[in-house]
């Protein structure tokens, strides 16, 4: 079994896909991240950067003789993190297991989006008619998805699992229309979170903030620049409100949180290549261990024990102790 924590970006673009020459350098599929935790995989979102996700499990799992088994997290369930998934070739195997989970009122809700989204009017395939089998949950703040040698269940607390259980905690964050849930995972002591589709606030969202606390590695959303944000751009509105970040507010969240690293993501649709490496280097002036993520873009974390500087921190409440467990 691998050691490292790897993260892959297989689709990095905000609201639609942006295919041509000008987004050639950082990629034109929408949302869709790959996290491998040892032999386990982990995908957030299902914007059509799952689509080529998909092709290259299922021929992983044939080259390996082996049947997938994944789990899937919704950050919430705007198109552009739904679109790929009727495309994902796994989800057509009669032998993958699919762990589907998400927000949403009742259990249910999740299912019955996906199941709306693949509605005969729409699309040929239904869910149901999809080969995988699919347990689809949609899940509350306060639960935990826990996977580890007894299979992938949900608990109602992040303590008492082994440093080899991959470890999700939720965190609920009001700064995207209708909500959207930030994810983070944690492996043999190394913790990835997902914060895409989120508005910075002033001085920082600080529940985000201790959310997010000593990451390894925090994407986070940075759909704008600061002059598109603020109406400053020619030919674009201002964007405040929109719920989604500029560069800086997402700088700004890494610096807070202490992450160990910064990875822009969810770049506005009109902006070329061009634009997101003005942002990016942008970011590293602000926030030095930033870089933004392209499509094909893998980092290995390599898994240790640490003990994190926050619970040495003499300022640190019971939620951030809750957070801080099992880092
Ligand atoms: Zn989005
Ligand atoms: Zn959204």
């Amino acid at each position: 079994m691998s050691d490292e924590l790897r993260v892959k970006f297989w689709g990095v673009r905000g609201s639609y896909p942006t295919p041509g020459a000008g987004t050639v350098k950082y990629g034109g599929n929408t949302a869709s991240i790959e996290i491998r935790a040892g032999e386990r995989t982990i995908i957030l979102d299902a914007g059509t950067g799952i689509i080529p996700l998909g092709r290259e499990l299922s021929q992983r799992a044939s080259a390996q003789k082996r049947a997938i088994e994944i789990v899937l997290l919704f950050s919430h369930l705007h198109h552009d993190h739904t679109q790929g998934f009727p495309f994902f070739v796994p989800a057509y195997m009669p032998n993958a297991r699919l762990h589907i989970f998400g927000p949403g009122g009742t259990p249910e809700t999740l299912s019955h989006v996906l199941e709306h989204n693949q509605s005969s009017e729409t699309f040929p395939v239904s869910l149901r008619d999809m080969a995988s089998s699919k347990d689809i949950h949609s899940v509350r703040e306060s639960q935990v998805i826990v996977w580890d040698e007894a299979g992938v269940r949900l608990a109602e607390s992040a303590v008492g699992f082994s440093d080899e259980a991959v470890v999700i905690r939720i965190h609920k964050s009001f700064a995207h229309p209708g909500g959207v849930y930030v994810y983070r995972i944690t492996w043999r002591g190394k913790s990835v979170v997902y914060a895409t589709d989120t508005e910075g606030y002033v001085g920082t969202d600080r529940k985000l903030v201790a959310f997010a606390r000593a990451a390894d590695m925090l994407i986070h959303d940075a759909q704008y620049s600061e002059e598109h944000y603020r109406g400053q751009l020619a030919g674009f509105p201002s964007t405040q409100g929109y719920g989604h970040s500029t560069v800086t507010m997402a700088c700004e969240m890494g610096a807070a949180s202490e992450a160990g690293q910064l990875i822009l993501f969810h770049y506005d649709p009109a902006y070329s290549d061009a634009m997101v490496a003005g942002m990016e280097a942008s970011a590293k002036a602000q926030f030095g261990k930033a870089q933004a993520a392209y499509e094909g873009l893998e980092i290995a974390l390599r898994a240790e024990k640490k003990i994190t500087a926050m619970l040495q921190s003499s300022n640190i409440n019971a939620r951030d102790v809750k957070y801080a467990h099992n880092d």
